[in-house]
Order: structure tokens, then C-alpha cells, then sequence
């Protein structure tokens, strides 16, 4: 599943492949996106930058449209040269933004929409995000003081939620937690000051480590995901799909359990996070 750093790497390959190129093809599925390019036509337009807000994808036109994607469970971004085989069936293709050099190919992408550049600010979903994990210039008070403002949630909720702290998905929470040795369905009340920093700098580190690395060709996709810091890719989680598996720290089993909003896996060492 995209994560921040997913985002963070798909937004960075597109910003290198078109920032600063006219667009010469656009296509979508969505037919909201293709009335817009019938008022305004894509084609007359340049790509700005690309650029990444939690877990949301911003593509820039001239400085007066941003076409906003959000990935859900099986979106993604590809990157082609015109012509090439696409890694993907044409039939899940759901926007197309092209320049001369390259093609940018959204995926099974559920939402897609313009929104006018100076209407960005004020957008419901974007404007009420939380500091941004991956953002160099986090605001880490704000997300302590988001996080505090929500004392009877369960932090293994608290991290997923995105006005509180953006960027974080269902992999880096069990990891997390983990790393911090936390149980997952404390209240955030029962963490004292220091464990709630321990928490926001700690997910901003496992985040950040993971879009050091970007591939060419293809986007960066989570396949490669690593929060043990070990090289063998079959130890790279320290938790996260590893129920009934013994802890790489205390050889206990790992316990799994549904949980919140569209029951979601949680993954922890119920003798590692007992805080
Ligand atoms: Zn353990």
C-alpha cells in the first residue's frame, strides 16, 4: 500500500521527468478531469512541479491548475518514454499526462481532481493535514499538539490519522509502535511528553530512510520497505505481516489483531511494546 514515502519518491521521479515541459497529450477516464481539459486544455499548459503532501500527489500546471491523486490500496504512477510497453494493463490506466520526453501513467488511481491553484489552500482534505512526516520543514509542536488533542484515541489511530500527522499508512504504524516499543491500543493519554516525541520523531525517521533510495524507469513502489535496517530483504520489517512469527527481538509470537476504521491489521510483540 502507498505510504508517504511512496508518494514522496513517485512525486519526486514525476518532478524530475516533467517539471518545466509543455504537456502534449492528456487523457483520463475521469470525466470531471476531461471536462476541465475541454474549458482549459492541458496541452496549453507547462508542468510546474510535482510535489508530494502526505500521502496526496500535487501535479502543478502554470501556475493556475493542480491535479490532485490519491493512491488508496492499489494505485500508483508510471513513468514511459512515448511509445514504450506499459507494465500495466491499458484497461487500469485512469489519467495520462504527457511531454515530449515522457509519459506519466496513473493506475487503478480511485481519486483524481483538478482544483485551481488558488483555491488550494482552502481545500477540505488538504488544508485540514497534518504536518507533513517527510516535510523538511515539520512542524514537530503542531503535531504534538494534534496528537495531544486527541487523548482517549488509540495511538495505533492517532498515527494513521492524517490531520494529525500526515504521511503515515498501515505498514510504518506496526513499525512504529514497534520500534518504540508502544502498545498499540494505548490511549495517547497514557503517553507522557517524551514517549509522544519518541513517537513523531521516530515515524519521521523510519519515513524519511525509505525514500533515500529511488529506481529508474518503473516508479519506486514499497517493495523495498525497510525499517530493521537489515539488508536481507526477508528481514526488512520488524512486525508488519509477521502474525504467529517470533519476534526478531524476544522470539514471542506476533500478535495480530482487526482494528479501526476498515478494520485494519495492526502487528505487535505483546512482550516488546508494553508501554
Ligand atoms: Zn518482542
Amino acid at each position: 500500500m502507498p505510504e508517504g514515502d511512496t508518494i514522496y519518491r513517485a512525486a519526486a521521479a514525476l518532478d524530475r521527468a516533467l517539471s518545466g515541459r509543455r504537456v502534449v497529450r492528456f487523457e483520463s477516464v475521469f470525466p470531471a478531469l476531461t471536462r476541465v481539459h475541454a474549458d482549459r486544455p492541458l496541452t496549453a499548459m507547462t508542468v510546474d512541479t510535482v510535489q508530494s503532501a502526505g500521502k496526496h500527489l500535487l501535479m502543478h500546471f502554470s501556475g493556475c491548475l493542480v491535479l490532485r491523486t490519491h493512491m488508496r490500496m492499489h494505485g500508483s504512477w508510471h513513468i514511459y518514454r512515448p511509445g514504450e510497453r506499459w507494465r500495466a494493463r491499458r484497461s487500469d490506466m485512469r489519467v495520462l499526462v504527457a511531454t515530449a520526453e515522457f509519459e506519466a501513467v496513473g493506475f487503478n488511481i480511485p481519486v483524481a481532481e483538478f482544483i485551481r491553484s488558488r483555491d488550494l489552500a482552502k481545500h477540505e482534505v488538504l488544508s485540514r493535514l497534518g504536518p507533513d512526516a517527510l516535510d523538511p520543514g515539520f512542524d514537530r509542536d503542531e503535531a504534538l499538539r494534534r496528537l495531544r488533542s486527541r487523548p482517549s484515541m488509540p495511538v495505533a489511530d492517532a498515527l494513521l490519522d492524517q490531520r494529525i500527522l500526515a504521511g503515515l499508512g498501515n505498514v510504518f504504524k506496526s513499525e512504529v509502535l514497534f520500534s518504540c516499543g508502544i502498545y498499540p491500543f494505548a490511549a495517547v493519554a497514557e503517553l507522557d511528553d517524551r514517549r509522544l516525541e519518541q513517537l513523531v520523531d521516530t515515524a519521521r525517521k523510519l519515513l524519511a530512510a525509505n525514500v533515500r533510495t529511488t529506481s529508474a524507469g518503473l516508479m519506486p513502489d514499497a517493495r523495498h520497505r525497510r525499517t530493521t535496517g537489515r539488508d536481507n530483504p526477508s528481514e526488512s520489517l520488524w512486525v508488519y505481516g509477521r502474525g504467529r512469527l517470533p519476534c526478531r527481538k524476544c522470539r514471542s509470537a506476533i500478535a495480530v489483531r482487526k482494528h479501526g476504521t476498515g478494520a485494519r491489521l495492526t502487528y505487535w510483540c505483546p512482550e516488546c511494546q508494553t508501554s
